[in-house]
Protein backbone atom coordinates (compact mmCIF):
# COMPACT_ATOMS: atom_id res chain seq x y z
CA UNK A 1 0.00 0.00 0.00
CA UNK A 2 1.38 3.61 -0.80
CA UNK A 3 1.10 5.85 2.00
CA UNK A 4 -1.22 8.76 1.07
CA UNK A 5 1.26 11.44 1.07
CA UNK A 6 3.52 9.51 -1.57
CA UNK A 7 2.15 9.17 -5.56
CA UNK A 8 2.62 7.29 -8.45
CA UNK A 9 2.81 10.39 -11.26
CA UNK A 10 2.86 9.13 -14.74
CA UNK A 11 4.96 12.32 -16.31
CA UNK A 12 5.71 12.37 -20.37
CA UNK A 13 6.04 8.20 -20.28
CA UNK A 14 8.30 8.34 -16.77
CA UNK A 15 7.09 7.67 -12.92
CA UNK A 16 7.90 9.29 -10.78
CA UNK A 17 7.00 9.34 -6.75
CA UNK A 18 6.20 13.50 -5.58
CA UNK A 19 5.72 13.95 -1.57
CA UNK A 20 2.79 15.82 0.08
CA UNK A 21 0.56 15.68 -3.05
CA UNK A 22 -2.94 16.80 -2.00
CA UNK A 23 -3.99 15.68 -5.37
CA UNK A 24 -2.51 14.18 -8.53
CA UNK A 25 -1.34 17.01 -11.47
CA UNK A 26 -1.98 16.09 -14.99
CA UNK A 27 0.93 14.59 -16.68
CA UNK A 28 1.31 17.07 -19.51
CA UNK A 29 0.85 20.14 -17.23
CA UNK A 30 3.73 19.34 -15.16
CA UNK A 31 6.17 17.19 -18.20
CA UNK A 32 9.58 16.51 -16.45
CA UNK A 33 11.98 18.56 -18.20
CA UNK A 34 13.62 15.50 -19.87
CA UNK A 35 10.61 13.34 -20.22
CA UNK A 36 10.26 11.49 -24.15
CA UNK A 37 7.64 12.87 -25.82
CA UNK A 38 4.41 10.86 -25.93
CA UNK A 39 4.94 8.15 -29.07
CA UNK A 40 1.77 7.98 -31.19
CA UNK A 41 2.59 5.91 -34.39
CA UNK A 42 5.79 3.85 -35.36
CA UNK A 43 6.38 2.68 -39.03
CA UNK A 44 9.21 0.85 -40.52
CA UNK A 45 11.44 4.15 -41.04
CA UNK A 46 9.82 6.96 -39.16
CA UNK A 47 8.35 7.42 -35.64
CA UNK A 48 5.81 10.10 -35.22
CA UNK A 49 5.60 11.85 -31.77
CA UNK A 50 3.31 14.49 -30.47
CA UNK A 51 4.23 17.88 -31.40
CA UNK A 52 4.92 21.09 -28.71
CA UNK A 53 1.76 22.64 -30.32
CA UNK A 54 -1.51 21.61 -31.35
CA UNK A 55 -2.09 20.09 -34.87
CA UNK A 56 1.88 19.59 -34.75
CA UNK A 57 3.98 16.34 -34.55
CA UNK A 58 7.43 15.68 -34.52
CA UNK A 59 8.81 13.36 -37.41
CA UNK A 60 11.77 10.99 -36.29
CA UNK A 61 13.76 9.33 -38.92
CA UNK A 62 15.08 5.44 -38.09
CA UNK A 63 18.00 3.67 -39.25
CA UNK A 64 15.95 1.00 -40.45
CA UNK A 65 15.26 -0.21 -43.71
CA UNK A 66 12.96 -2.45 -45.36
CA UNK A 67 12.63 -4.03 -48.74
CA UNK A 68 10.00 -6.27 -50.63
CA UNK A 69 7.09 -5.41 -47.58
CA UNK A 70 9.44 -5.90 -44.67
CA UNK A 71 10.77 -9.40 -45.86
CA UNK A 72 14.13 -7.54 -46.22
CA UNK A 73 15.01 -5.86 -43.35
CA UNK A 74 18.51 -4.27 -42.08
CA UNK A 75 19.35 -1.48 -40.15
CA UNK A 76 21.79 1.15 -41.78
CA UNK A 77 23.75 3.71 -39.95
CA UNK A 78 23.30 7.41 -40.41
CA UNK A 79 20.34 7.00 -43.27
CA UNK A 80 17.91 8.68 -41.19
CA UNK A 81 20.36 11.52 -40.79
CA UNK A 82 20.73 12.00 -44.33
CA UNK A 83 16.64 11.43 -44.97
CA UNK A 84 15.87 13.79 -42.40
CA UNK A 85 18.06 16.34 -44.19
CA UNK A 86 17.09 15.39 -47.87
CA UNK A 87 13.47 15.59 -46.78
CA UNK A 88 14.03 19.38 -45.07
CA UNK A 89 15.89 20.47 -48.15
CA UNK A 90 12.54 19.20 -50.74
CA UNK A 91 10.25 20.00 -48.32
CA UNK A 92 11.74 23.85 -48.08
CA UNK A 93 12.51 23.81 -51.90
CA UNK A 94 8.62 22.78 -52.92
CA UNK A 95 7.47 25.63 -50.04
CA UNK A 96 9.58 28.01 -52.05
CA UNK A 97 8.04 27.28 -55.10
CA UNK A 98 4.68 27.23 -53.65
CA UNK A 99 3.74 23.97 -53.16
CA UNK A 100 2.15 23.29 -49.37
CA UNK A 101 3.91 20.49 -47.27
CA UNK A 102 3.71 19.33 -43.59
CA UNK A 103 7.20 20.30 -43.16
CA UNK A 104 8.10 23.60 -40.64
CA UNK A 105 10.90 22.74 -39.36
CA UNK A 106 14.40 20.63 -38.70
CA UNK A 107 14.70 20.05 -34.85
CA UNK A 108 17.92 18.02 -35.11
CA UNK A 109 19.72 15.67 -37.17
CA UNK A 110 16.91 13.09 -36.70
CA UNK A 111 13.62 15.06 -36.07
CA UNK A 112 12.01 17.64 -37.89
CA UNK A 113 8.30 19.45 -36.66
CA UNK A 114 5.72 18.99 -38.94
CA UNK A 115 2.11 19.85 -39.69
CA UNK A 116 -0.40 16.97 -38.26
CA UNK A 117 -2.56 15.68 -41.65
CA UNK A 118 -5.16 13.24 -41.90
CA UNK A 119 -3.45 10.99 -44.55
CA UNK A 120 -4.99 10.01 -47.39
CA UNK A 121 -4.42 6.48 -47.52
CA UNK A 122 -2.69 6.30 -50.83
CA UNK A 123 0.94 5.97 -52.22
CA UNK A 124 0.95 8.53 -55.36
CA UNK A 125 3.73 7.29 -57.44
CA UNK A 126 5.09 9.72 -60.43
CA UNK A 127 6.80 7.79 -63.35
CA UNK A 128 9.19 9.55 -65.67
CA UNK A 129 11.37 6.68 -66.99
CA UNK A 130 9.74 2.75 -66.67
CA UNK A 131 11.63 1.06 -63.67
CA UNK A 132 10.40 -0.98 -60.81
CA UNK A 133 7.27 -2.20 -60.90
CA UNK A 134 6.33 -1.03 -64.52
CA UNK A 135 8.45 -2.70 -65.56
CA UNK A 136 7.83 -5.87 -64.24
CA UNK A 137 3.67 -5.54 -65.08
CA UNK A 138 4.28 -4.18 -68.51
CA UNK A 139 7.69 -6.21 -69.56
CA UNK A 140 9.08 -2.67 -70.38
CA UNK A 141 13.57 -2.39 -70.14
CA UNK A 142 14.03 0.03 -67.09
CA UNK A 143 15.10 3.30 -68.00
CA UNK A 144 12.47 3.36 -70.90
CA UNK A 145 11.35 7.03 -71.51
CA UNK A 146 7.46 7.06 -71.07
CA UNK A 147 5.44 9.54 -73.20
CA UNK A 148 4.85 11.58 -70.53
CA UNK A 149 4.89 11.61 -66.57
CA UNK A 150 2.60 8.82 -65.68
CA UNK A 151 0.82 9.38 -62.53
CA UNK A 152 -0.47 6.41 -60.58
CA UNK A 153 -2.15 5.27 -57.44
CA UNK A 154 -1.33 2.55 -54.87
CA UNK A 155 -3.45 1.77 -51.85
CA UNK A 156 -1.58 2.10 -48.45
CA UNK A 157 -1.69 -1.26 -46.68
CA UNK A 158 1.70 -3.40 -45.84
CA UNK A 159 -1.01 -6.35 -45.02
CA UNK A 160 -1.86 -6.55 -49.23
CA UNK A 161 1.08 -5.59 -50.60
CA UNK A 162 0.38 -1.92 -51.18
CA UNK A 163 -1.76 -3.39 -54.67
CA UNK A 164 -2.25 -0.30 -57.33
CA UNK A 165 -5.51 0.64 -57.68
CA UNK A 166 -7.67 3.03 -60.12
CA UNK A 167 -9.29 5.78 -59.52
CA UNK A 168 -12.99 3.99 -59.69
CA UNK A 169 -11.55 2.33 -56.55
CA UNK A 170 -10.82 5.36 -54.70
CA UNK A 171 -13.46 7.15 -55.38
CA UNK A 172 -15.91 4.16 -54.43
CA UNK A 173 -14.44 3.38 -51.44
CA UNK A 174 -14.34 6.89 -50.52
CA UNK A 175 -10.62 7.57 -49.45
CA UNK A 176 -10.79 10.65 -51.85
CA UNK A 177 -13.50 12.64 -54.24
CA UNK A 178 -12.77 13.61 -57.80
CA UNK A 179 -11.75 16.88 -57.08
CA UNK A 180 -8.86 15.68 -54.47
CA UNK A 181 -7.88 13.29 -57.29
CA UNK A 182 -7.93 16.25 -59.65
CA UNK A 183 -5.92 18.12 -56.82
CA UNK A 184 -3.48 15.80 -56.30
CA UNK A 185 -2.47 14.78 -60.05
CA UNK A 186 -1.36 18.63 -59.96
CA UNK A 187 0.51 18.50 -56.93
CA UNK A 188 2.21 15.76 -57.52
CA UNK A 189 3.31 17.04 -61.48
CA UNK A 190 4.15 19.81 -59.72
CA UNK A 191 6.14 17.68 -57.46
CA UNK A 192 7.55 16.06 -60.28
CA UNK A 193 9.13 19.26 -62.15
CA UNK A 194 10.50 20.33 -59.15
CA UNK A 195 12.24 17.14 -58.06
CA UNK A 196 13.40 16.35 -61.88
CA UNK A 197 14.48 19.75 -62.22
CA UNK A 198 16.91 20.05 -59.14
CA UNK A 199 18.17 16.55 -59.63
CA UNK A 200 18.99 17.41 -63.33
CA UNK A 201 21.22 20.15 -61.91
CA UNK A 202 23.30 17.97 -60.04
CA UNK A 203 23.76 14.94 -62.85
CA UNK A 204 21.31 12.52 -61.37
CA UNK A 205 18.15 11.60 -63.38
CA UNK A 206 14.65 11.51 -61.48
CA UNK A 207 12.99 8.28 -62.93
CA UNK A 208 10.32 7.97 -60.58
CA UNK A 209 9.19 8.78 -57.33
CA UNK A 210 6.49 7.88 -54.01
CA UNK A 211 4.42 10.93 -52.06
CA UNK A 212 1.66 11.32 -49.71
CA UNK A 213 -0.46 13.65 -49.47
CA UNK A 214 -2.44 14.48 -46.65
CA UNK A 215 -5.62 16.93 -45.46
CA UNK A 216 -5.55 20.16 -43.61
CA UNK A 217 -8.57 22.23 -42.35
CA UNK A 218 -8.06 25.87 -42.14
CA UNK A 219 -11.60 26.87 -40.47
CA UNK A 220 -13.85 24.92 -42.75
CA UNK A 221 -11.94 24.68 -45.56
CA UNK A 222 -9.58 21.63 -46.47
CA UNK A 223 -6.49 21.59 -48.27
CA UNK A 224 -4.80 19.06 -49.84
CA UNK A 225 -0.01 19.02 -49.26
CA UNK A 226 2.62 17.23 -49.60
CA UNK A 227 3.09 15.13 -45.74
CA UNK A 228 5.52 11.64 -45.03
CA UNK A 229 8.72 12.42 -46.57
CA UNK A 230 11.17 12.85 -49.84
CA UNK A 231 13.85 11.27 -49.77
CA UNK A 232 16.20 8.63 -51.72
CA UNK A 233 14.10 6.10 -49.78
CA UNK A 234 11.23 7.16 -52.18
CA UNK A 235 12.83 7.90 -55.06
CA UNK A 236 14.73 6.14 -57.83
CA UNK A 237 17.62 8.60 -58.54
CA UNK A 238 20.28 6.92 -61.26
CA UNK A 239 23.23 9.05 -61.92
CA UNK A 240 23.19 10.43 -65.85
CA UNK A 241 26.69 9.63 -66.31
CA UNK A 242 27.12 6.35 -65.39
CA UNK A 243 23.71 5.04 -64.40
CA UNK A 244 24.42 4.13 -61.03
CA UNK A 245 21.65 3.58 -58.52
CA UNK A 246 21.64 6.39 -55.60
CA UNK A 247 18.50 5.04 -54.22
CA UNK A 248 16.92 2.33 -52.37
CA UNK A 249 17.14 -0.06 -55.02
CA UNK A 250 20.91 -0.15 -53.81
CA UNK A 251 19.70 -1.71 -50.59
CA UNK A 252 16.71 -3.68 -52.22
CA UNK A 253 19.19 -5.45 -54.82
CA UNK A 254 22.65 -5.63 -52.87
CA UNK A 255 24.14 -2.96 -55.42
CA UNK A 256 26.82 -1.99 -52.71
CA UNK A 257 26.72 0.98 -49.58
CA UNK A 258 23.11 2.87 -49.36
CA UNK A 259 24.97 4.97 -47.03
CA UNK A 260 27.29 5.98 -49.86
CA UNK A 261 24.32 6.07 -52.20
CA UNK A 262 22.55 8.34 -49.88
CA UNK A 263 25.96 10.85 -49.09
CA UNK A 264 26.35 11.28 -52.66
CA UNK A 265 22.85 12.72 -53.28
CA UNK A 266 23.46 14.96 -50.21
CA UNK A 267 26.88 16.12 -51.14
CA UNK A 268 25.31 16.65 -54.85
CA UNK A 269 23.04 18.73 -53.26
CA UNK A 270 24.98 20.43 -50.86
CA UNK A 271 23.64 19.20 -47.78
CA UNK A 272 25.77 16.69 -46.34
CA UNK A 273 25.83 17.13 -42.55
CA UNK A 274 28.84 16.97 -40.68
CA UNK A 275 28.78 13.38 -38.88
CA UNK A 276 25.89 11.18 -40.23
CA UNK A 277 26.50 8.97 -38.04
CA UNK A 278 26.13 10.61 -34.56
CA UNK A 279 22.84 8.90 -33.04
CA UNK A 280 20.97 12.14 -31.49
CA UNK A 281 17.79 11.04 -28.90
CA UNK A 282 14.31 12.58 -29.69
CA UNK A 283 14.88 16.14 -28.22
CA UNK A 284 12.18 17.13 -25.35
CA UNK A 285 10.89 20.57 -27.35
CA UNK A 286 7.84 21.41 -25.01
P1 LIG B 1 7.63 0.58 -57.70
O1 LIG B 1 6.14 0.61 -57.86
O2 LIG B 1 8.32 0.56 -59.03
O3 LIG B 1 8.09 -0.46 -56.76
O4 LIG B 1 8.03 1.97 -56.99
C1 LIG B 1 7.86 3.21 -57.66
C2 LIG B 1 8.51 4.31 -56.82
O5 LIG B 1 7.78 4.51 -55.63
C3 LIG B 1 9.94 4.00 -56.40
O6 LIG B 1 10.69 5.20 -56.41
C4 LIG B 1 9.80 3.50 -54.98
O7 LIG B 1 10.94 3.80 -54.19
C5 LIG B 1 8.58 4.26 -54.49
N1 LIG B 1 7.77 3.44 -53.58
C6 LIG B 1 6.78 2.59 -53.89
N2 LIG B 1 6.27 2.01 -52.79
C7 LIG B 1 6.96 2.52 -51.75
C8 LIG B 1 6.88 2.32 -50.33
O8 LIG B 1 6.08 1.56 -49.79
N3 LIG B 1 7.79 3.02 -49.58
C9 LIG B 1 8.69 3.88 -50.14
N4 LIG B 1 9.56 4.52 -49.33
N5 LIG B 1 8.77 4.10 -51.45
C10 LIG B 1 7.91 3.43 -52.27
Amino acid sequence: MIPRNRRFLRAGGHWTIRRGMGHIQPARQKAHPMARRKKLYEGKAKILYEGPEPSTLVQYFKDDATAFNAEKRATIEGKGVLNNRLSEFFMTGLANIGVPTHFIKRLNMREQLIRQVEIIPLEVIVRNFAAGSMSKRLGLEEGTPLPRPIVEFSYKDDALGDPLVPEEYIMAFGWATQQDLDDIVALALRVNDYLSGVMYGVGIKLVDFKIEIGRVWDNDYMRLIVADEISPDSCRLWDIETGAHLDKDVFRRDLGSLTDAYTEVARRLGVLPTNVTHATKPTPIN
